[in-house]
């Protein structure tokens, strides 16, 4: 039937039958508030690139997250910014760590509260990779090299060959993989002594699902549910959670772990991969720049869908509004209705508690 008997105008006419036949709903139990708890007491310390987000010390992530529940915002996740860094993240895995301390003193106040654990380890590395990290040996020096592959009569001839040959030399470290597995196995069953509900595995790393699954069993935990960042991308969008969770790495980059942003075909892979090793959840991250990928993910997969609406999102929303160049709420709502769109049934943003009041 064409125009004009059909006109599809007919049901967009007012805001009740706009509402009526609405195909995507916005509700406050979807969203799960991402928080940054610190050393100390009493500190808000506003991350300067995420306006309205703050780096809080127990005692105020404690106020916080009850503020957050009390909008209906069923959970937080939580990350941690130790006061000490090493090789080994002992910050994360430490009975006393920060976000142990910071899930005890939640469950107190918040047993309703679903507590989720981030699971990595750059926070807590002084080189800020998310496994271990180990230098490789270097070939020969550069300059040796050179003399090997081209005859250099002078020296500007020579620092033109070296130039050209250290953009082929190999990086001088490697992250590994199965050793990483082990302290964020140790990791996840110290998180989950100390309350946390979900374990969040966000490193990367090729078998960790099944590294964590196994020891939660070990210890006790078969209940413990793991939600895996099964496609994480390696994305720029990152850039204001690395100053908020001072994470930002050392040298080099994460493209070995995280995936390339090009691939949606390897995204279904990895996100295989973690349900095969018994991942319960799956989350795609970032959102918006992904969408498709949560879309062919909601296609593919029938286990619960996250997606993760990052800090790159939420400081372009948050900058563009300051400048008055786009309505702030209505961007905000869009944004988080297109995530919710694309097949994701739960979404962990920045916005959750503004988004609640609004929902
Ligand atoms: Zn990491």
């Amino acid at each position: 039937m064409a125009f004009p008997t059909t006109r599809l105008r007919r049901l967009r006419r007012t805001a009740e039958l706009r509402n009526m036949v609405a195909e995507t709903r916005l509700t406050p139990d979807a969203f799960v508030y991402p928080m940054f708890v610190c050393p100390g007491e009493g500190v808000r310390k506003e991350v300067r690139s995420m306006p309205g987000v703050f780096n809080l010390s127990i005692d105020e992530a404690v106020k916080e997250a009850e503020q957050v529940h009390s909008l209906g915002v069923p959970s937080v996740i939580l990350f941690g910014l130790p006061d000490k860094k090493d090789e080994v993240a002992t910050g994360a895995w430490a009975e006393n760590g920060i976000v142990q301390q910071a899930a005890r003193a939640m469950k107190r106040e918040l047993p309703g509260l679903v507590l989720m654990g981030d699971v990595c380890l750059c926070e807590y590395m002084s080189h800020g990779h998310c496994g271990i990290v180990k230098a490789t040996p270097a070939p020969q020096s550069l300059g040796a090299a050179a003399r090997d592959v081209v005859v250099v009569s002078n020296e500007e001839e020579k620092d033109r060959a070296i130039e050209k040959l250290a953009r082929r030399v190999q990086p001088e470290y490697e992250i590994v993989n199965d050793a990483s597995l082990e302290l964020l196995a140790k990791t996840s069953v110290s998180l989950a002594r100390a309350g946390i509900d979900i374990i969040a595995p966000s490193d990367m790393m090729d078998g960790r699902v099944a590294a964590i699954r196994k020891a939660l069993d070990e210890a006790g935990f078969l209940n413990t549910p793991i939600l895996s960042y099964a496609a994480k991308f390696a994305s720029g969008f990152y850039g204001p959670f690395r100053e908020a969770a001072d994470s930002a790495p050392q040298f080099g980059d994460r493209r070995s772990y995280q995936m390339d942003g090009a691939n949606i075909r390897e995204a279904m892979r990895e996100i295989a991969a973690d349900v095969e090793e018994g991942a319960d959840m799956i989350m795609v991250k970032p959102a918006m720049p992904y969408l498709d990928v949560i879309a062919a993910a909601r296609e593919r997969f029938d286990l619960p869908l996250a997606a993760y609406q990052v800090s790159g999102e939420y400081a372009m929303i948050e900058a563009a509004a300051r400048n008055g160049w786009i309505e702030r709420e209505r961007v905000m709502m869009e944004s988080l209705l297109s995530i919710r769109r694309a097949g994701a049934s739960i979404i962990l943003t920045y916005y959750a508690k503004d988004a609640a009041k609004l929902c």
